[in-house]
């Protein structure tokens, strides 16, 4: 009994413990995602994967679709560029942004792992993109690196209302399958002095 009740009290204490490290769940797939979206986020996380792998970059990809069809790829490559406009949305328009004229990207999908930055989001507004879709939400990816939350957050859709209204925005989707990728990716790094 003696030992039971002294688990009762290591239980009592631990517990509460453990129930707040426990992170809050993936959030729903917006629903006006597609079947579509879904295929082409899963290779957008592909792409997040590879930076990591190749010790290139953080765990970031980005895919452009026209018609059905990828026309273009890129995964964060921060590390290896030392440069960080490198993220994938920005990294993928700088380097295509020759062989896509503006009335293709007006056309265009761009599918990216995490939700875009406000930088990413400006290099979107001007290349013209009109249609995002993302993973992960910036809030989750916040929690993940441990940053406090931003008092007066600013999210992609009010960055695009504002900036570039008309822009059509879907996501969270698959945010699971993404988050576990930042889950195992960033505190290996930050925690490495
Ligand atoms: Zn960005």
């Amino acid at each position: 009994m003696k030992l039971l009740r002294r688990l009762a009290l290591v239980l009592s204490v631990f517990a509460p413990l453990l129930v707040s490290a426990t992170p809050p769940p993936a959030l729903p797939d917006d629903p006006a995602c597609t079947a579509e979206d879904r295929t082409f986020m899963a290779r957008a996380y592909e792409l997040a994967r590879k930076p990591v792998r190749d010790g290139t970059g953080a765990p970031f990809g980005a895919v452009l679709v026209l018609d059905g069809k990828i026309i273009a790829e890129y995964s964060n490559c921060e590390v290896a560029t030392h440069d960080p406009t490198k993220h994938a949305e920005t990294g993928l328009i700088s380097a295509f942004g020759a062989k896509i004229d503006r009335a293709t990207f007006a056309r265009a999908t761009l599918y990216t792992s995490s939700e875009p930055c406000t930088m990413c989001c400006g290099a979107i507004r001007f290349a013209g993109i009109r249609q995002v879709v993302y993973g992960t939400t910036e809030a989750q990816f916040e929690r993940i690196i441990g940053d406090a939350p931003p008092a007066h957050p600013l999210d992609s859709r009010e960055v695009f209302t504002r900036t570039a209204p008309g822009t059509v925005v879907r996501g969270p989707l698959m945010e699971a399958e993404g988050l576990a990728i930042h889950e195992t990716y960033w505190p290996t790094v930050l925690h490495r002095h």
